[in-house]
């Protein structure tokens, strides 16, 4: 198969490397590439803005079905690799806090959101080859992917590393309660009822705690299936 068309489902727990990976996995070999936590990211910010609460399922239900999301492509110089929009709205930076990380955890696990999150994914799935990366795209949204990897590393790595992040965005973080926040979302995340971020029976799991980005890429690369 071309690798162009692939079909590629990336999940995993945060920062566990998935989204880098993914990203760089997408550029090598030319097709799309989607950050679906981002999609429940700007969902929660859209949410806030409005003044809808976390706690209000039929008012998120609702915003989830009837915002348009986007992903842009960025310039070199741009410190973004991509941009996010929802209903035409830049909130690239927005996505990106503390807050956010729990909100979009919280909101996630309502069915209604969900269903809708998982429509949209899916539509942009259809257009050509894809690189999809979240917590259930194997299990759920794309399950006939051509290729399912589950990206993790240990807890106190995933958190060191998404500490670096932040401060390179600029953010004031708190390493400690940035681990502790990280071990509440593991746990929200795979104990919901809905979707919860387990590994496809199929899928290629690899550890990244010890491993660097170019060798999780060599990795997945070698597992592909042949290019034709
Ligand atoms: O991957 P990221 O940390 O940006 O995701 C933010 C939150 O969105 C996660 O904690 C998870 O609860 C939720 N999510 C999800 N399903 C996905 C991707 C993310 O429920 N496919």
């Amino acid at each position: 198969m071309s690798h162009s068309r692939l079909i590629v489902a990336i999940d995993g727990p945060a920062s566990s490397g998935k989204g880098t990976v993914g990203m760089l996995l997408a550029e090598t070999l030319g097709c799309l590439f989607v950050d679906t936590g981002a999609m429940y990211r700007a969902l929660a910010v859209l949410a806030e803005q409005k003044g809808v609460n976390v706690e209000n399922q039929d008012g998120l239900g609702q915003l989830a079905q009837e915002c348009q999301i986007r992903f842009l492509k960025t310039d070199p110089q741009d410190k973004w690799a991509y941009r996010v929009l929802i209903d035409e709205q830049d909130v690239t930076e927005e996505i990106r806090t503390p807050q956010i990380d729990m909100a979009s955890s919280r909101i996630s696990a309502y069915p209604n959101v969900h269903a809708s999150m998982v429509e949209k994914q899916r539509g942009l799935a259809r257009v050509s080859g894809v690189v999809m990366e979240g917590r259930d795209i194997g299990t759920v949204v794309l399950p006939d992917a051509d290729v399912k990897f589950y990206i993790t590393a240990a807890v106190h790595e995933r958190a060191r590393r998404r500490y670096l992040q932040m401060k390179s965005w600029g953010g004031d973080v708190d390493m400690e309660q940035l681990e502790s926040q990280m071990r509440q979302r593991d746990r929200d995340d795979s104990r919901r009822e809905v979707a919860p971020l387990r590994q496809a029976e199929n899928a290629i799991v690899i550890d990244t705690t010890k491993l660097s980005i170019e060798e999780v890429l060599k990795e997945i690369l070698d597992k592909l299936p042949a290019d034709t």
